[in-house]
């Protein structure tokens, strides 16, 4: 893909239009209401486009819709096979889309663009196909029974499912639940966050040129507090299924019993412990791969490891070998192809990820490197990646979910240690382990109470494998054909003859 110069997406950017309508049934549309909010860049500060505040009564019309064209039945029941063929047509013009999108999706939360073309639009379209080729490629079971009898056991579309995600990868995550909801044969209502709507308002003229039937796909930008919440109050959505923070997720599960006990999957918060015993076998690539498990993504990612555990013997070795490899992680313009740390995406988030540091310095930590805002563009939003050393696995720091790029050292004597640092936290999304002792590797993974877990690596993994939480970084798995589960019901039916 073109990766261009800061000079050709400035370019490429003020020729850029922007839709910031609600699309529901096949059509875009404001919101009932007529209310609007501001999309801002965080880059600049920069006013995007108007979007659409949904609200109840958008909420009524697209599950309305949805509801409609479920029953009707023209996307369930085609062939998975037949399901298949569009969804692999809607990969393809999102790939066509490749950069319209990604600069979308840099102006709207402040990613670098080399990332958003080289992590995000890849990481749709490889979890768009996949998905879709696997679909016909699943069966049912036929269950152990008399003679006389058959026992069917059967996956039926769960029907009506509204998918409320996040800011730090919109695109990718909603495509994370999109893929195999559409895939399955559901209806969909996807809610991107308030911060970030503008790839998916964009991919739903998309899903409807690649054949996907009017009401299939609807998606209705605004607030949590009144789309996201009126979605999942409501009595005719059938499964609601999040990424975001815990404690949103733990909201989600009160409003589905407050209404109609839809089934609710979420995907919640991490504070990701990467454990560096003294024996990993590169300590250089290590320290590499723990600045860029906190850079990356300004530290705006779930799975960020913001919690460096090294074994206290190589402590200090170890810490200035991550400070220098963090010096190579800078903020700059995210249009700028060079660029490998982005804005923050708002101010709010920004004075946020301060408030953490500031907390941790008055705290006793030992600041390493970074620690201040910054603005390589005027009026964005920027902070320097920021570590610090000596940290208590109590302290806030360590403790808090920041979603920003501020790295947590904690040191320890033992893999026993270890491990009960690592699992002293109330999340349990990932963690990392660098050992060359295969045995010690393999005990100390299986005793960490975390969804994925690295050894030599980190942020390993594909769509062939699950992702989730253990505790409070949620329930139910993303990717592989486990995510399918989510989106079906399990049926079975017993014939006698
Ligand atoms: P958030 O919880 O603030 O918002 C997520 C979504 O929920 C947004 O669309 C928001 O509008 C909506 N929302 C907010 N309040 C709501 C309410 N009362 N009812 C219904 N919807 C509501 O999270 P965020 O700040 O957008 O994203 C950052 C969080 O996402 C972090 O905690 C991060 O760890 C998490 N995350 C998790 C994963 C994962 O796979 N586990 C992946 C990415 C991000």
């Amino acid at each position: 893909m073109n990766q261009g110069s800061l000079n050709y997406w400035q370019q490429q950017a003020q020729q850029l239009t922007f839709e910031g309508r609600a699309y529901i049934n096949g059509n875009y549309q404001t919101a009932m209401s007529g209310e609007q909010f501001d999309c801002i860049s965080p880059i600049d500060g920069k006013l995007l486009v108007q979007v659409s505040a949904c609200g109840q009564a958008d909420a009524d019309l697209a599950v309305t819709a949805a509801r409609n064209a479920f029953n009707q039945g023209d996307w369930r029941r085609r062939s998975p096979a037949q399901r298949k063929l569009i969804l692999q047509k809607f990969a393809d013009l999102i790939e066509a889309n490749a950069e319209q999108l990604a600069l979308l999706e840099t102006l709207d939360m402040g990613k670098p663009i080399s990332d958003a073309l080289n992590v995000d639009i890849p990481g749709a379209l490889r979890c768009l196909r996949w998905t879709a080729e696997a679909i016909d490629k699943v069966y049912d079971e036929i269950a152990p029974s008399a003679e006389n009898e058959l026992g069917m056991v059967t996956h039926e579309p769960v029907g009506v499912v509204a998918a409320i995600v996040p800011w730090n990868f919109p695109l990718l995550m909603a495509c994370w639940k999109l893929a195999p909801a559409l895939a399955t044969g559901n209806s969909v209502i996807l809610k991107p966050s308030e911060k970030s709507p503008l790839t998916a308002i964009k991919i739903a003229e998309l899903a409807t040129q690649a054949g996907i039937p009017d009401g299939v796909f609807n998606v209705l930008p605004g607030f949590g507090h009144s789309i996201g919440k009126a979605l999942a109050l409501h009595h005719d959505v059938d499964t609601l299924v999040f990424t975001g923070s815990t404690a949103v997720a733990k909201q989600l599960f009160i409003y589905a019993g407050q209404s109609n006990m839809k089934r609710v999957w979420t995907e919640a918060g991490g504070k990701s412990p990467n454990i560096v015993f003294a024996d990993a076998p590169d300590l250089d690539a290590a320290a590499q791969a723990a600045a860029g498990a906190i850079c990356f993504n300004q530290g705006e990612v779930c799975t960020a490891g913001s919690r460096l555990l090294v074994e206290a013997s190589i402590k200090d070795e170890f810490v200035t070998k991550v400070v220098n490899a963090m010096k190579n992680w800078r903020p700059g313009h995210p249009l700028d192809p060079n660029t490998n740390v982005g804005a923050i995406v708002d101010k709010e988030q920004q004075a946020r990820v301060i408030g953490f540091i500031e907390q941790a310095q008055a705290q006793g930590g030992q600041l390493r490197q970074g620690g201040k805002s910054v603005e390589p563009v005027q009026n964005g939003f920027y902070i320097e990646p920021t570590i610090f050393d000596n940290i208590a696995n109590d302290m806030d720091v360590a403790q808090q979910e920041i979603f920003g790029p501020v790295l947590s050292v904690i040191s320890f004597d033992s893999a026993e240690d270890a491990i009960n640092i690592a699992n002293d936290s109330e999340y349990g999304l990932a963690a990392g382990v660098w050992t060359r002792d295969l045995s010690k590797a393999h005990r100390v993974a299986k005793s960490l109470r975390a969804g994925s877990v690295w050894v030599n690596q980190w942020d390993g993994g594909d769509m062939t494998a699950p992702f989730g939480g253990y505790k409070q970084s949620g329930n139910g798995r993303d990717k592989s054909l486990h995510a399918f589960s989510k989106y079906t019901e399990v049926k079975a039916t017993w014939i006698k003859f």
